[in-house]
């Protein structure tokens, strides 16, 4: 052991490696001031162990490595081969999925069945990407005959990338997927209270082929690395997954220092509606994952369920028996659904909001309690009898908490499901074809899905309107964030004056 890794183990997976430090320029390095941090395990409240924490100065160096690397060997490399490298790191995910999950599920809390879909996802979504690096054009533009016209689509640069604990590996390969593809470099860090993955994750870039500096992974705190990435000079692209309240500060810091390009995927408040048309068993199975898949810590999870009224009763009924058979417990355990929040402080924060919903007078139908006595866990809870104007109706609460409201009419659910300040997901349940597409179209969000929820794809854009975010991810529509246009216009007559 070296003070640069330690020897750990997981349920599923045995005895593992896992580096501590951060890896910049393809190698695992301490932090420049020596300081680290505790990882805690959310299930027992137990320190796993401590990494490294990057402060400013381990920013600097991180942003001066992609720099030097962006500006030299990573420039000269042809989309094939980055293209290659991308499919490369897929491969080394599936060869390590288990022990990726497992890393995960030790790390995040989530089910370690749940998992290891997230690396499956992160595999599909870094090899979809390689698919499209050299699939990158440009276009020739005619405007008069004396003129010949281009434009090219350049990488922006060093991309600086600030991601969340709710998915830390799938997060991870959401932003560096389309990044390395536009031929961009990376300084990437991942949240404080889920580095475990993206450590284990940054050995693969090296064992993948990536030359040193172009894809630099740092472990440490938002207010700090965060807010250096955010406020760099020499980050010239800052791409976010987090919550509302700190997204207005990176775009703050990006307007406050050189105005680098900054997308955003931020939070919600997603309705999911049922019409009394819909399948209902169907409609339970969705609007139940909707919101307890992954202990409702989703940033599209459908936590506003609205019901038509006249099949409101029996839909309630169902949905609380069928909740309370999601198996919540341990997440190495074969039949958990549902493990512990992330966190003490995500923890207290849903246990607040449960209290807020209590005290405005709404109805517990199921849960709102902890669960045990050990680690995060709190009980799925479903709260009814609540008005649109009630905290618990429009927070984000990032938790296994949602509400259920009934509603007459299509124009009554489609104002009060655009009713809040988000705008990232939706859903409609019914079997009438012409309702679905109505509906969908008038619902402000960045996703609708029908008869489903959260069936995310690397090949669909996902985002959000209004205060969910600036920007979409996945899909053709993500390599957006990491292009620059440039105009090249060539005279081929004599001058003009
Ligand atoms: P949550 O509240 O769910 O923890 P955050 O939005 O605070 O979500 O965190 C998401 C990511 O943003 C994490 O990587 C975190 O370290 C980072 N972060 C938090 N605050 C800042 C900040 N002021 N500047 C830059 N990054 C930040």
């Amino acid at each position: 052991m070296s003070d640069l890794s330690v020897q750990l183990e997981t349920p599923t997976s045995g005895k593992y490696t896992q580096p501590t430090g951060l890896f910049i320029n393809n190698e695992f390095v301490k932090g420049v001031d020596g300081k680290t941090f505790e990882v805690i395990n959310p299930s027992t409240e137990e320190v796993i162990t401590s990494v490294h924490e990057a402060t400013e100065k381990d920013v600097d160096i991180a942003v001066a490595a992609a720099r030097k690397a962006f500006e030299g060997p990573w420039r000269k490399e042809t989309p094939e081969n980055r293209g290659k490298l991308l499919v490369n790191l897929a491969n080394l995910f599936e060869k390590n999925l288990d022990l990726l999950a497992a890393v995960e599920s030790l790390d995040n809390g989530k089910a370690v069945s749940m998992a290891k879909v997230d690396i499956s996802m992160c595999a599909g979504c870094l090899r979809y990407y390689g698919g499209w690096a050299d699939k990158i054009e440009g276009k020739v533009i005619d405007t008069t005959p004396d003129t010949f016209n281009y434009i090219r689509k350049e990488p922006i640069g060093v991309c600086g990338q600030i991601i969340p604990w709710n998915f830390p590996l799938l997060m991870w390969a959401w932003k560096i997927g389309p990044a390395i593809a536009c031929g961009n470099t990376v300084v990437l860090k991942s949240a404080e209270q889920t580095p475990l993955g993206a450590l284990v994750a940054a050995g693969l870039i090296k064992e993948a082929g990536f030359p040193p500096g172009v894809i630099n992974i740092l472990s440490g705190f938002g207010k700090v690395a965060g807010a250096a990435i955010a406020s760099h000079m020499d980050v010239d692209k800052v791409a976010f997954t987090g919550s509302t309240v700190v997204g207005r500060q990176i775009m703050k810091a990006a307007a406050g220092s050189n105005l680098k390009k900054v997308t955003l995927e931020l939070g919600g408040k997603s309705p999911n509606i049922v019409f009394e048309d819909a399948d209902i068993d169907n409609a339970i199975s969705w609007v139940n994952f909707g919101i307890f898949f992954n202990h409702g810590q989703c940033c599209c999870a459908g936590s506003r369920i609205y019901v038509q009224e006249s099949i409101y009763d029996k839909f309630v009924e169902k949905f609380k028996e069928r909740a309370q058979k999601n198996v919540v417990g341990d997440p190495f355990a074969k039949d958990t659904f549902q493990g512990p929040q992330v966190s003490q402080v995500q923890f207290d924060r849903i246990m607040n909001y449960i209290k807020e919903g209590k005290d405005a007078g709404a109805k517990v139908e199921i849960g709102g309690t902890r669960k045990g006595d050990k680690g995060f866990f709190i009980e799925p809870t479903i709260f009814s009898g609540v008005t649109e104007d009630m905290k618990i109706v429009q927070e984000e609460i990032f938790g296994p908490v949602c509400s259920i409201s009934k509603f007459k009419t299509k124009e009554e659910v489609i104002r009060v499901g655009n009713s809040t300040t988000y705008g990232l997901a939706a859903a409609v349940h019914t079997k009438n074809l012409n309702t679905a597409i109505e509906v969908s179209n008038a619902l402000k969000a960045g996703t609708v899905w029908v008869n489903s929820y959260n069936t995310l794809h690397h090949q669909m854009p996902f985002g959000g309107y209004k205060e969910s975010g600036i920007g979409r991810e996945l899909g053709e529509a993500a390599l957006d964030n990491y292009l620059q246009t440039k105009t090249v216009s060539i005279r081929l007559g004599d001058a003009l004056f």
